[in-house]
């Protein structure tokens, strides 16, 4: 055995992840090899990251390639494949311009603070008040957490942060009634993730578009994990009609597993991040974009976003069958495209293990939800694979209460 001296202990390890007792040592398409030789079929994809599958033939080549020319210089020179990456995604979207991070959280980060500047410039610097959601999920950072409002991830880190507010998701009324001469920016993840897969429709999406639009506050997605090809459309939002933001952040399957999150804007939105407003060291690296370029490149193609779409299709179906058969398991099926959530009867955990003796993985959420969020790739073989696998776990779990 190779590595550090103490391996095999996580000791060291900063304990704020409960984890599985599992580790892997190889991955191809949408399989996962463990450490003790088994496969597994991943429906987690490390969260909705590895949209492409593992050891994707493009993206290892593309990783291989940059790594032998450039990794890192600094944003304080031109990045060409940036400029290069930056332009495809403001040909397939909304956005003008778009600032490169390393992470969901710093796009949110960037997102928020473009917000609040925007207003500033424009002489109304008390607008300042960002309306978030109640089960949304925004990432780790103070301004994250804070937008999200999650009791749990507040908890002990001290006073609130002034200026987030949270609505009920699906309640436009709720929205409204936040809505006044303080109001900065509406932060909506169009289909909520960690949530429990939950969608707004696409009334409510034009609506809530509508209703920023009339009041001059800004629109800001967060898609990071149901942006990208994962509904079977480029973007969640793009379901709607009239409902592009006025910012969004995305992170994720960006990268097809290179930390890689990205913060996009219109001109307009944006006008107030000039010359020193904003940063970050590593953001947009020759390497990350390189890597990124051929993850977006191969996500964008429309035979990808059709195949989710044909491949959610069959699952969605499928489910509806499950929930059908063990209604003392299955509470619900809900989400949009591959961001599936089952919610359970049975505590989810405990779900996840009966999964995974099946081989197989699937994330969980809240409101006792599990997710599945497959890479984009899976088969209709493997998702049958997958029903089949649920189906033994959802066998289990009724003999487990049995018992
Ligand atoms: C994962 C996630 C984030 C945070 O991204 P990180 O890369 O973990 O910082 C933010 N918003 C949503 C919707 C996410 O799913």
């Amino acid at each position: 055995m190779t590595g550090p001296s103490h391996a095999g202990s996580n000791d060291h390890i900063l304990g704020v992840y409960n984890r599985a007792p599992l580790a892997f040592e190889r991955g191809e398409g949408s399989r996962l090899y463990s450490t003790d030789g088994e496969a597994y079929l991943d429906c987690v994809a490390g969260i909705a990251v590895d949209a492409l599958g593992h050891a994707h033939p493009k993206l290892v080549a593309a990783l291989k390639a940059q790594g032998e020319k450039l990794w890192h210089v600094s944003n304080i020179y031109r990045i060409p494949e940036q400029e290069a990456l930056a332009a495809a995604l403001c040909e397939a979207t909304f956005a003008d311009v778009v600032f490169f991070t390393n992470s969901g959280t710093e796009a949110v980060e960037c997102a928020l603070k473009t917000a609040r500047k925007y207003h500033y410039v424009n002489g109304q610097p008390e607008r300042i008040d960002v309306i978030g959601f109640a089960g949304s999920f925004h990432g780790r950072s103070y301004a994250a957490v804070n937008a999200s409002g999650n009791a749990a991830y507040l908890e002990g880190f001290g006073p609130r942060l002034p200026g987030f507010l949270q609505a009920t998701f699906g309640d436009l009324d709720s929205v409204k009634a936040l809505f006044g001469p303080t109001t900065a920016a509406v932060l909506v993840e169009p289909v909520q993730g960690e949530g429990g897969a939950r969608a707004l429709d696409e009334a409510q999406l034009n609506a809530l578009r509508e209703l920023c639009s009339e009041s001059g506050v800004l629109l800001i997605y967060d898609e990071i994990q149901c942006g990208l090809g994962r509904t079977g459309r480029l973007f969640a939002h793009d379901w709607a009609e009239n409902a592009a933001p006025d910012i969004m952040c995305v992170a994720k399957a960006l990268g097809g597993g290179f930390p890689v999150g990205a913060c996009l804007a219109t001109t307009e939105a944006a006008k107030g991040m000039t010359v020193g407003a904003h940063g970050s060291t590593y953001g947009g690296n020759p390497l990350a974009m390189a890597v990124a370029s051929a993850a977006f490149e191969e996500i964008a193609k429309p035979e990808t976003l059709a195949h989710v779409r044909e491949v959610a299709g069959y699952l969605g179906q499928q489910l509806a069958g499950l929930k059908d058969r063990y209604p003392d398991i299955v509470a619900d099926i809900r989400g949009k495209g591959l961001l599936i959530g089952i919610q359970l009867i049975p505590n989810n955990r405990e779900f996840m293990n009966l999964a995974r003796e099946q081989k197989l993985l699937i994330a969980g959420g809240g409101e006792n939800c599990v997710r599945l969020l497959p890479p984009l790739v899976l088969t209709l073989d493997e998702a049958r694979e997958a029903v089949e696998k649920l189906e033994k776990a959802c066998e289990a779990a009724r003999r487990r209460a049995a018992a």
